[in-house]
């Protein structure tokens, strides 16, 4: 029989084949097999961020090969520092620690009110989800959270029942899967009184990713009924789903308008103001000392959903662990790579960079095109910053006059358009233009960074 670590060295084999080099060395290298009990296999990191990135980026991957070498069901667990197996800085899989409804774990602790930055984008879920925290099955009832993946759910509903908790209030906290197993399960062995007391108990009752019973009829029935107890006892109910009601295909008519009685709130993509606070917040918890530029560069690099923005400062963070140097504006390019090239794929270049590579191809630096200067040629590299930035990372105008100093997105309409007549009607500056930006895709490809 093979040792934990001989299995381990086994999956790393594998995993070498389907990760980049660089990516391997960074986060694979310093790992260890600590244990293999049951289906539960604990991999030893050096560090919280590998921890957290595993978690965020890699736990598939290593679940799957894993399987592939054991035939058997198994589900990964990281451990920072594998000294403390039993330590509480073992990370435990999300789901898990999640579900359970004692008392509040380290995931809990992380997903709290304090910790959710609040922006336009989140404002009215936010305000509800507290609203229903501090006066259940009075204001918002049921209260039904929807919106992609990412964006903050999942942490207001943990919000929510790591306040209640503090209120004492019996609080309930399931996924929408979990509730289907256990229904599952009570009527194959016979306990579903057991099932029905557990879940017409709870003064609240949280079900994440509700839309996972959709199609399951008798589950959705046993929903329905649970529904209607709670409710009409004046419980709790907040639900969340990456779409609205009326988009679940499937769903019963009746459970629709029930889902729809109370209020029904949609968390939106942060934008660029939002994912720097968050990051903000995020470092400051960190305790890690970066400079604002290496924030806005991953707050523009990951547009749509937090969890990556998380992820990749933890990307940038280890990196420069690893490496033992300060997580500086190239070590973050360098570090965040191959997230940029694949986004150079999309169309998705990033606003520093440009920045930077119009400035140097004028003799300037990119401080002079952010700042106030107002010669003649600064002017104009400015302008053509603010046209490439707009044209070839999709940035709103709002979005681009930030990226430059806090300039008005009417200042920025009109730089655009003028460059774009320039560029139409002379071609000198077309010409340069276009070599600004063969310089960009180079940057973006990490030519430069190597
Ligand atoms: P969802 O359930 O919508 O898929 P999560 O709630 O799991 O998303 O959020 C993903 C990650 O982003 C979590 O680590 C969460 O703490 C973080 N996050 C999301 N929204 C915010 C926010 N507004 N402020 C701080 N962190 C956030
Ligand atoms: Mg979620």
């Amino acid at each position: 029989m093979r040792s934990t670590q001989e299995l381990w060295e086994a999956a790393l084999g594998e995993i070498q084949l389907q990760v980049n080099k660089p990516n391997f060395r960074t986060w694979f290298q310093e790992t260890k097999g600590i244990s293999y009990q049951g289906d539960q296999f604990v991999i030893g990191v050096p560090n919280i961020f590998v921890a957290e990135y595993f978690e965020t980026n890699q736990r598939s991957l290593i679940e799957k090969t894993l399987v592939g070498l054991t035939n058997c069901n198994i589900t990964v667990r990281f451990l920072v520092n594998s000294a403390q197996l039993d330590s509480p800085a073992g990370y435990t899989r999300r789901g898990t620690a999640a579900n359970n409804i004692t008392s509040p774990t380290r995931f809990n602790l992380k997903y709290t009110f304090d910790s959710f930055i609040v922006g336009s984008s989140n404002r009215l879920a936010h305000n509800a989800a507290l609203g229903a925290a501090q006066n259940p099955g009075q204001d918002y009832n049921p209260l039904f959270i929807y919106g992609g993946v990412g964006l903050g759910k999942t942490h207001l509903l943990q919000a929510i029942r790591y306040f209640a908790q503090t209120q004492n209030q019996a609080v309930l906290y399931v996924s929408g899967e979990q509730f289907t197993n256990e229904f599952i399960n009570a009527i194959r062995e016979q306990k579903t009184d057991e099932f029905r007391r557990k879940y017409r108990d709870p003064d609240i009752l949280l079900v994440d990713d509700i839309h996972f019973i959709n199609g399951k009829k008798s589950t959705a029935e046993s929903f329905f009924h649970t529904f209607n107890a709670l409710h009409n006892s004046g419980r709790q109910i907040v639900l969340t789903s990456d779409r609205p009601p009326k988009s679940i295909p499937g769903l019963e008519e009746k459970l629709r308008s029930r889902f729809e009685w109370g209020l029904t709130a949609t968390i939106e993509p942060p934008n660029l103001d939002t994912r720097l606070a968050i990051l903000q917040a995020k470092a400051k918890q960190t305790g890690a000392d970066i400079i604002p530029e290496v924030l806005t560069l991953i707050a523009q690099q990951a547009r749509g959903n937090i969890r990556e923005l998380e992820g990749n400062l933890n990307r940038v963070l280890a990196y420069a662990k690893l490496l033992g140097a300060k997580p500086t504006l190239e070590l973050a390019c360098h570090a965040l790579k191959d997230i940029s090239s694949k986004a150079t794929e999309d169309n998705h270049s990033t606003p520093t960079l440009i920045i930077t590579a119009v400035a140097e191809s004028f003799q300037r630096t990119s401080q002079d095109l952010t700042s106030r200067r107002r010669d003649k040629e600064t002017a104009l590299a400015r302008q053509i910053a603010m046209y490439l930035v707009r044209r070839q990372n999709g940035c709103s105008l709002a979005e681009v006059g930030l990226a430059l100093g806090g300039r008005n997105p009417s200042t920025v309409s009109h730089a655009c358009q003028k460059i774009d007549c320039y560029v139409k009607n002379s071609p000198l500056l077309n010409r340069k233009v276009k070599q600004i930006q063969k310089t960009i895709n180079l940057k973006l490809k990490g030519k430069v960074f190597q």
